[in-house]
């Protein structure tokens, strides 16, 4: 028999179903709820309270109420506040990570992991709020001054994806509370209740009301459209899909709101004949498979070239078949499940597709029948550029290779796509490693390296993955309006 969710926890008060706003905890409209599914067991594990428009209003209402004390309050007031949330959430990861797993499907090993980052991000804003430098302006006139000063930007609407439930929050909510903003978040509805469980803590720590508020529910047009049209609320900030964040962009220009944008990815690995593979496969497993292909930087494209090719399959080959795909509450589980079924069916698809266009399936290649939405790691050689595989975000577990013999046609290769968040590259030739970063087309770029997120460096992506840049003393920016002030007469 499956132990219930609430008792697998050690604080069975951090399972919340009801949203929160302006302090309280509430119900859905009408009382309607919307299910939670463990996607290891395709169980209902939570029936969340169920918001629409009205709420949404009503949050963005009390949300600029809140803020206009919290703005004034020293950056040091702010700092303190946040410590005390992120110490919180380091000291309940135990049972944070088993309401993560249960929500997403990532093992728990994955879901400590994302703990610790998503902490981080309030540590570290916590510290640059303090940090909101401003400017004196020489200016060409003697009886005047120009000054510079970073105000906080006004009520945030924040939407965010069930891939990193937790740190996705707090790489937005942390900026945002850090310079004196309130923000309204709505989280991914396959994953409320790590957002629900942040806003918990967030009591806890005594962030005052209104200025963190969670609007669980089901109808992202409704709640979406109630944040991009609302004049209270002066940014978005949202993670997710490209063709959802050109809506939101498209929503949000009827009133000249301030975006940011973390959309999708086309991730090039580019891997030379002279790379070290010892350091390569490992470099692959995280890119490709960390989150069962699950996240925006995972490596999409593996661009390998020919006098390496054969071993980097072979070898890659061998590392996935220890993989283990299973629930989080297995402890022998290396990999999770995909979030939905409609993920596994999507991922299916491509692989036909892929194999109908002339792909070899090295491994895997079939979706599981057994419950839980699982696909097998999977490895398909002899594609080219011209496939559909190569232009489409894969999102899931499948390693799709292809081949090249020049550098030239390997940038051009890594650079065709609309896509342009994150990149990496392996080989032991500096001269090329810094050439070829600086030709790529990305935000983001890895050399010998695919572990690059932290708090303290800026994710971010260019062309059609997005704009903006989180974490870092860059994440700031995103919240922050600049004001200039002349300072007149002075002569006088
Ligand atoms: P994915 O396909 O990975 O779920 P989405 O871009 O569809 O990515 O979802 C990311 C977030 O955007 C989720 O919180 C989802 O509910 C929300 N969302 C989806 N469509 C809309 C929309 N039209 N307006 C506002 N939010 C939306």
């Amino acid at each position: 028999m499956t132990v219930q969710l609430i008792d697998q926890l050690s604080d069975r008060t951090l399972l919340k179903q009801q949203a929160y706003v302006n302090g309280q905890w509430l119900d859905g409209n009408a009382n309607t709820t919307f299910a939670v599914i463990d996607p290891a067991t395709e169980q209902v594990i939570a029936n969340v309270a169920n918001l629409g428009a009205a709420e949404t209003r009503a949050a963005i209402e009390s949300a600029d109420l809140a803020m206009r004390d919290w703005r004034q309050q020293a950056p040091k007031t702010r700092s303190d506040l946040l410590e005390r949330w992120c110490q919180l959430i380091v000291d309940n990861t135990a049972d944070l990570a088993i309401i993560m797993s249960a929500e997403q499907g990532k093992t728990l090993a994955e879901s400590k992991g994302e703990i610790a980052y998503s902490a981080s991000f309030i540590k570290w804003f916590a510290e640059e709020g303090k940090r909101v430098y401003g400017d004196v302006i020489p200016t060409a006139q003697t009886d005047r001054r120009g000054i510079v000063i970073k105000q906080a930007i006004g009520v945030v609407g924040a939407i965010t994806p069930w891939n990193f439930p937790s740190a996705m929050i707090t790489r937005k909510v942390g900026p945002a509370l850090a310079v004196g903003c309130a923000v309204v978040l709505k989280p991914a509805a396959e994953t409320p209740l790590s957002a629900l469980a942040l806003a918990e803590l967030a009591d806890r720590a005594g962030i005052p009301a209104g200025l963190f508020n969670v609007i669980t529910g089901d109808d992202a047009v409704a709640i979406g459209g109630e944040l991009t049209s609302h004049t209270l609320v002066k940014k978005i900030t949202f993670t997710g899909s490209t063709p959802v964040g050109k809506i939101l962009m498209a929503q949000c220009a009827q009133t000249v709101k301030r975006t940011s944008m973390e959309l999708g990815g086309n991730a090039p690995i580019v891997i030379f004949d002279d790379a070290d593979l010892d350091l390569v496969i490992p470099g692959v497993i995280n890119a490709k498979f960390r989150n069962s292909g699950q996240t925006c930087i995972s490596a999409n494209r593996l661009i390998v070239q020919e006098g390496i090719y054969a071993e980097f399959v072979k070898r890659l080959n061998i590392a996935v078949s220890e993989f283990n795909f299973g629930a989080y509450s297995q402890s022998d589980s290396t990999h999770g499940p995909l979030i939905t079924a409609k993920a596994t069916a999507n991922i299916d698809a491509k692989v036909r597709q892929a194999i109908a266009d002339g792909a070899t399936v090295v491994c895997g290649g079939k979706a599981s029948v057994a419950a839980g939405y699982y696909y097998p790691a999977t490895i398909l050689t002899h594609l080219n550029d011209t496939m559909a595989i190569f232009k489409e975000e894969i999102f899931g577990p499948v390693a799709a290779v292809y081949s090249f013999s020049t550098e030239q046609q390997a940038l051009d290769m890594a650079n065709d796509t609309v896509f342009g968040l994150a990149a990496y590259v392996y080989t032991e030739n500096m001269r090329r490693s810094w050439k070829f970063a600086e030709a790529l087309e990305y935000g983001m770029v890895g050399i010998n390296e695919t572990a690059i997120s932290a708090e303290i460096v800026p994710f971010g992506g260019v062309k059609e993955s997005g704009q903006g840049r989180e974490g870092s003393k860059y994440g700031l920016d995103d919240y922050l309006e600049i004001k200039y002030i002349c300072m007149g007469a002075m002569d006088k």
